[in-house]
């Protein structure tokens, strides 16, 4: 309890799965949270749960991350009602999975719209700030597929390389005025995100199976347990992590044979 006690907290695609987990966990560590989020009745009705449940200061802002002035203002509204944001988690993300060939142009941008594009305008609209202070962590929520390719799941791989490519960047970039830039790549997580990925399979029941028979933990990942990892990236126990990434997969992605 009370490890982000004082920190002004944003987190983008906050309304469901694991933004919504991030920002219960931040709220219960004693963080103000402002919800970022696309779909401002899905923020509304995270946030009233929260409020419930932690007594934390919360607010919504409706927000696309695509747009990098939706973006600044939802940090102005966030630092007009709280003050100074200490953490931005850049959480919000859209699976487009086509074939390289098939995909339509759209399909291309939309991904990299929300996916890459949308990371950076959140770290564009923070950083000024974080660094004028002299302090600051973002936390990008990559993927599993920032490291590894699955046929036929084009070009959201390709965008959440770029996410880790940005992360250290930036880490780089800002690590001289003590602004952490660090990245969580989940496996896979039970999300609409991920259920919907089952339910448009031809047996989403056999589909759900084959991805658990090749979990080493034999269960796919909570959303709260991303969110554990972004608490610690978040707070001040991980003051010497910077421009890194944390797998959250269940060891998934060190296995060897499928
Ligand atoms: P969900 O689809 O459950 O939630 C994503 C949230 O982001 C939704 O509330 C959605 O709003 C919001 N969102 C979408 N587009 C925008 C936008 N343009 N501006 C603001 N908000 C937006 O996904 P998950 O919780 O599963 O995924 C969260 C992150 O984790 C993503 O970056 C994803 O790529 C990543 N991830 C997820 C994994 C998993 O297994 N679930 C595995 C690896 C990475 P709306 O409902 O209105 O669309």
């Amino acid at each position: 309890m009370n490890r982000l006690a004082g920190k002004v907290t944003m987190v983008t695609g906050a309304g469901r799965g694991i933004g919504a987990a991030i920002a219960l966990a931040f709220a219960r560590e004693g963080a103000s949270v402002a919800l970022a989020e696309l779909d401002i009745e899905t923020a509304r009705a995270t946030a009233e749960r929260i409020r419930q449940e932690t007594g934390a200061d919360v607010l919504t802002v409706a927000t696309d991350v695509t747009q990098s002035a939706s973006v600044k203002e939802a940090v102005q509204q966030t630092q007009a009602q709280f003050g100074p944001l200490d953490v931005l988690v850049n959480n919000a993300g859209i699976n487009v999975f086509c074939d390289p060939l098939t995909m339509t142009d759209d399909d291309w941008r939309r991904c990299f719209a929300v996916d890459l594009d949308g990371v950076w305008n959140g770290c564009r609209a923070v950083l000024p700030g974080m660094v004028e202070r002299g302090r600051g962590s973002i936390v990008n929520i990559a993927s599993t597929h920032s490291f590894k390719i699955i046929p036929g799941c084009f070009p959201y791989p390709v965008a959440k390389h770029g996410v880790i490519g940005l992360t250290r960047a930036l880490g780089i970039e800002y690590a001289p005025d003590n602004v952490r830039v660090n990245a969580i790549a989940p496996g896979y997580i039970e999300t609409q995100l991920t259920l919907d990925w089952w339910d448009s399979q031809a047996d989403p029941k056999a589909a759900r199976q084959a991805t658990l028979d090749l979990q080493p933990m034999k269960r796919i990942g909570q959303p709260q347990e991303v969110a554990m990892t972004a608490v610690f990236l978040a707070s001040d126990e991980a003051p010497f992590i910077n421009a890194s990434c944390i797998t959250v997969d269940g060891g998934r992605s060190a296995l060897y044979h499928d």
